[in-house]
C-alpha cells in the first residue's frame, strides 16, 4: 500500500537527507541510491550521509559519488535543517551512531523504510515497515511502482535504479535463497531486469572482488571453526591481528558466517570479531532458531535468522564464553 502521507512530504518539500545504518551492505547502498535518484528526478536537493564510507565493492551504484562520509562539523546544519529525513534499513538509532543526536534534534519529519524486528512507531513520523519483506530495496520498489499506479505514470523507476534495487535485493537475500525470498521477491527481480540489467555482471561487481588478504582471512577464519552443543553451535573468533596480517578490515568478513552455515549439523553461528571500537556478533540462524533474541541479550537485534550485536570496547575472550554459553537455550 502506498503511503500517501510520504508522497505528500516528497511533494511538498525540498531538503532531502537520506542515511542508513553502520556498516552499510548492498541493501542500504541500493536502496539509498535508489532513493536518491528518484528524489532529485522531481528537482529535489538530496544528499545521502553515512557514518560508515561505503564498501569499495558497491562503490558502482554510486556514480555520481552522492554518498558522504558523515563529518559532525561539515554536516550537522544540514541534517538540523532539512526538511526531511529518511532512515533506510534500521528502526535504530543506535545504528546510525553519530548522525542520531542531530537527527534528534532535527526539524525534520524523521521517515523509516524498513524490514527488521523491534520497530518503534513512535520515533518516527511516517513509515513504511514490513518485516516479511526480504529487503528494504523490495519495500522501496512496491512504493515507486504504487507511486507509478496512483499517478498514471510509467517510468519513475530508470536503469540506474533498478540497479541499485536489484543490488539491494540480490545482497540481502543471499542471492535468492533466503527464507523470505518468495514469489514476489522473484516477480519484482523479473521486472527489475526488464529495465536491461546484466545480473552476471552486477554479481561480479558485488562478490567477485577479493583480494588476496581477504582470502587469506576466511582461511583463517575456516581454520578457527569450533562446534559445540552436538555440532548444533559453530562459531568462530577474528582477532585484530588477524586483519592487520592479512591487511584486511573489519568491513572484509561480508558472507564468512554462511561458512559456518554450510556444516550439515548446524543450526546457529556466531562469527564473532574483534574491532577497533569493540566486538562485533554476526549470527546466523537455521529455522525456529530465534538468533535476534539472542542478540537482543547483547544489546542488538536483526531478523530470526540474521541478527547483530556490537559491544563498545567488549572483551572479547568473555564474550566468547558469555555468548556460547547463552546459545544453548536457543538450539
Ligand atoms: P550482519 O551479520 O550481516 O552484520 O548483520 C545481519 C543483520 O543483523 C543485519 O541485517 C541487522 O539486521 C542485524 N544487526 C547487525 N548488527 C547489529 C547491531 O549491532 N545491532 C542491531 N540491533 N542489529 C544488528
Ligand atoms: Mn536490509
Amino acid at each position: 500500500m502506498m503511503n500517501r502521507d510520504i508522497v505528500s512530504l516528497i511533494n511538498n518539500n525540498q531538503e532531502f537527507i537520506i542515511t542508513s545504518h553502520v556498516n552499510p551492505d548492498g541493501d542500504s547502498i541500493g536502496s539509498e541510491i535508489a532513493l536518491q535518484l528518484y528524489l532529485k528526478s522531481l528537482g529535489k536537493n538530496a544528499g545521502i550521509l553515512n557514518y560508515s564510507p561505503t564498501p569499495d565493492n558497491y562503490t558502482f551504484l554510486d556514480k555520481e559519488r552522492v554518498i558522504e562520509q558523515f563529518d559532525e562539523a561539515k554536516h550537522k546544519e544540514r541534517i538540523l535543517n532539512a526538511d526531511v529525513i529518511f532512515i533506510l534499513d534500521t528502526n535504530e538509532f543506535e545504528r546510525v551512531r553519530t548522525l542520531a543526536p542531530y537527527i534528534h534534534a532535527s526539524k525534520a519529519k524523521k521517515i523509516l523504510i524498513d524490514h527488521h524486528l523491534g520497530f518503534k512507531p513512535e520515533l518516527f513520523d511516517e513509515y513504511i515497515v514490513d518485516t516479511d519483506s526480504p529487503a528494504t530495496g523490495e519495500i522501496l520498489y512496491r512504493f515507486f511502482k504504487d507511486i507509478e499506479k496512483a499517478e498514471g505514470k510509467t517510468g519513475i523507476i530508470t536503469k540506474e535504479m533498478a540497479q541499485a534495487l536489484y543490488a539491494a535485493i540480490m545482497t540481502d537475500t543471499g542471492s535468492f535463497k533466503f527464507n523470505r525470498t518468495d514469489e514476489e521477491t522473484h516477480t519484482i527481480i523479473a521486472d527489475l531486469l526488464t529495465y536491461g540489467l546484466n545480473p552476471y555482471d552486477i554479481y561480479s561487481e558485488i562478490y567477485n572482488k577479493s583480494s588476496l588478504g581477504r582470502l587469506h582471512l576466511l582461511g583463517r577464519f575456516l581454520n578457527n571453526i569450533t562446534l559445540m552443543y552436538n555440532g548444533r553451535l559453530a562459531y568462530s573468533v577474528i582477532h585484530r591481528k588477524d586483519f592487520e596480517e592479512s591487511s584486511t578490515d573489519e568491513y572484509a568478513i561480508e558472507g564468512f558466517s554462511s561458512h559456518l552455515m554450510s556444516l550439515e549439523t548446524v543450526v546457529l553461528g556466531i562469527v564473532i570479531t574483534q574491532t577497533l571500537r569493540g566486538v562485533k556478533l554476526s549470527f546466523r540462524s537455521n529455522g525456529d532458531v530465534f538468533s535476534n533474541e539472542l542478540a537482543g541479550e547483547f544489546g542488538g537485534g536483526g531478523h530470526q535468522n540474521a541478527s547483530g550485536a556490537f559491544i563498545p570496547g567488549g572483551d572479547i575472550d568473555k564474550l566468547v564464553k558469555d555468548v556460547t554459553a547463552k546459545a544453548e537455550k536457543y538450539l
